[in-house]
């Protein structure tokens, strides 16, 4: 069993998103991809925009794209979204003889020395790191880093939540996700 695990804010999620994940399982062969919204994304500096119950809903929707990926609630609740705390709970629970992998964009992983406890992080899973239009990392002593640079989306939620405050239907949002946020309302100004 290959498993990946792939958090963020998705604050939406977006086609980004899926694209880099099924990249990732098919160059990896995958089994699942679990995506995992956080609660309170302690690297962001901003606070989300839209509750974890409606980001979570959200990654349900386009979820359902891939019979690899699943939503996953792991981080729900949490105080704060340690990606190493999450680490360990789906450690416990693997069968012997799988492999963990963390799914990672190259903006992400490049702050990945700031993270708690990553040290931990880097001995306890292998990342794949996704290329990002204008990001670059180094990747430090001992860490076990595999660069998948075949896709170069400039895609953000940043840049997709400007739009849809401006009344724009972005095209780079699932189509029932962009349904169900202008059915709850989300991202207005
Ligand atoms: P925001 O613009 O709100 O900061 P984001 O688009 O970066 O959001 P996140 O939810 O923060 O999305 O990202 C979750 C994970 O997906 C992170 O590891 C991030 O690096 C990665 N990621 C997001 N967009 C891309 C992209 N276009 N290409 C590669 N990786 C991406």
């Amino acid at each position: 069993m290959r498993l990946a695990l792939f958090g963020g804010t998705f604050d939406p999620i977006h086609n980004a998103h899926l694209a880099v994940a099924r990249e990732a399982a098919e160059h990896f062969g995958l089994d699942q991809v679990l995506l995992i919204p956080n609660a309170i994304p302690p690297h962001k500096q901003r606070q989300t925009t839209a509750s974890y119950a409606h980001r979570l809903a959200m990654v349900e929707l386009a979820a359902a794209a891939d019979p690899r990926f699943s939503a996953s609630r792991l981080e729900e609740g949490q105080a704060k979204s340690y990606s190493i705390l999450t680490i360990e709970r789906v450690r416990q629970e693997l069968a012997p003889g799988s492999e963990l992998y963390f799914l990672i964009g190259a903006d992400a992983f490049s702050e990945i020395e700031t993270w708690f406890r990553w040290h931990d992080v880097l001995e306890q899973v292998e990342f794949i790191v996704l290329s990002r239009p204008g990001y670059t990392y180094d990747i430090p002593a001992g860490a076990r880093v595999h660069r998948l640079e075949t896709l170069q989306l400039d895609v953000s939620s940043t840049t997709i939540r400007k739009r849809l405050g401006a009344g724009e239907a972005p095209p780079e949002l699932p189509p029932a996700v962009l349904s169900y946020i202008r059915e709850n309302g989300l991202y207005r100004d």
